[in-house]
C-alpha cells in the first residue's frame, strides 16, 4: 500500500493511502481526459486509521495533491523513472528524455522564502485555507472546481476558479470577482500556483542531433492514462492464461492486483516455454 503525505491535504486528513491497481481498475478506465485520472485515483484511495481521505475524496483534493498521488501511482505501477523519446520537428531524429518523477515533484515544493516573497502569511489552517498579507483568504483549486469550469473559455474559467476559491466576503461579493482589481487576482493566482504545483510541466528539450530546442509538455495525468491504456491490450490475454491454468473466474482474476496477476502469468509462460523446450 502506497502512503503519500498531502499538502495541503483535506480537513479529513493530511495523508492518503492508495492501494495497488487491479484488473477491475484497468477495465474501468475511460480513455483520455484529466477526469479519467481523478476517477481512477478515487477508486484507489483507501481509508485507514489516521486519515479519512478515502474513496469519494479524490474530487475534493487540491489538484497538486491529486497529481502528487498520481505520480506515486505511476511510480508504484511502472517506475519512478520516466524514459521517453521526443521527436525533433527539425530533423526527425528522436531525443531521449529521462527524469525521476519524485525529483520533479520535490523540486517544485514551496519554500518559506518563496512564501514570504508572495506575501503568503499563513496556511494551510485546519480547513486547508491560506491567507495573504492583505487579508485575502483562499483555498487551492480542486477536482470539483476543474470539473465545473471544463468547457468554459480560459478567461471565464479563470474568473470562476477564483470566485470559487477566494473565501473572503459574502457570496454576493464573490460573484463580483471579475470586477475586482486585476493585480489582486494576479497575486492570488500566483500564490495558488506556487503553493499548489501540479505535475504538469513544460520541459525544454534540445535535439541531440541538430540542437533545435522545443518545449514539450509533461502531464502526469495524461502520461499515466496513456501507459495504462497501452498495457490494457494484454489484459484479455492474461485473463485467458489464468482462467485456463487455474480455472479462476474472470471476476476473481480481475480482483487480483496487477502485480500478482502478471507474476502468475510469468510463471505460466515460463512453464509453457520449458515444456516446449523439453518436447523438442
Ligand atoms: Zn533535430
Amino acid at each position: 500500500m502506497l502512503q503519500v503525505r498531502l499538502d495541503p491535504g483535506l480537513p479529513a486528513g493530511r495523508w492518503a493511502c492508495v492501494r495497488p491497481l487491479c484488473g477491475h481498475d484497468e477495465q474501468a478506465l475511460v480513455a483520455g481526459g484529466g477526469l479519467a485520472a481523478t476517477e481512477l485515483l478515487d477508486r484507489l484511495l483507501v481509508e485507514v486509521p489516521g486519515t479519512c481521505v478515502g474513496p469519494g475524496s479524490a474530487w475534493q483534493l487540491s489538484v497538486c495533491d491529486r497529481d502528487r498521488l498520481l505520480a506515486g501511482v505511476y511510480a508504484a505501477t511502472f517506475s519512478d523513472r520516466i524514459d521517453t523519446e521526443v521527436p525533433c520537428d527539425h530533423c526527425d531524429e528522436g531525443t531521449a528524455v529521462s527524469f525521476s518523477l519524485a525529483a520533479m515533484v520535490a523540486s517544485s515544493q514551496p519554500s518559506n522564502e518563496g512564501r514570504t516573497q508572495l506575501g503568503i502569511i499563513s496556511g494551510p489552517d485546519d480547513g486547508c485555507v491560506y491567507e495573504l498579507d492583505d487579508g485575502i483568504r483562499f483555498r487551492l483549486p480542486n477536482g470539483h472546481d476543474q470539473r465545473e469550469v471544463a468547457g468554459l473559455d480560459p478567461e471565464r474559467a479563470r474568473v470562476e476558479i477564483l470566485r470559487r476559491c477566494v473565501l473572503d466576503g459574502s457570496e454576493a461579493d464573490r460573484r463580483t470577482v471579475g470586477d475586482m482589481p486585476t493585480e489582486v487576482w494576479d497575486r492570488v493566482e500566483a500564490a495558488m500556483a506556487y503553493l499548489g504545483p501540479t505535475v504538469d510541466h513544460e520541459l525544454m528539450i534540445a535535439c541531440h542531433e541538430c540542437g533545435e530546442a522545443r518545449a514539450v509538455r509533461f502531464d502526469i495525468q495524461q502520461y499515466l492514462l496513456r501507459a495504462l491504456e497501452q498495457e490494457r491490450r494484454y489484459l484479455t490475454q492474461e485473463i485467458h492464461y489464468l482462467a485456463c491454468s487455474y480455472g479462476w473466474s474472470q471476476a476473481e482474476i480481475l480482483g487480483l492486483s496487477r502485480d500478482d496477476r502478471r507474476a502468475y502469468v510469468e510463471f505460466i509462460t515460463a512453464e509453457r516455454a520449458a515444456r516446449r523446450e523439453r518436447t523438442r
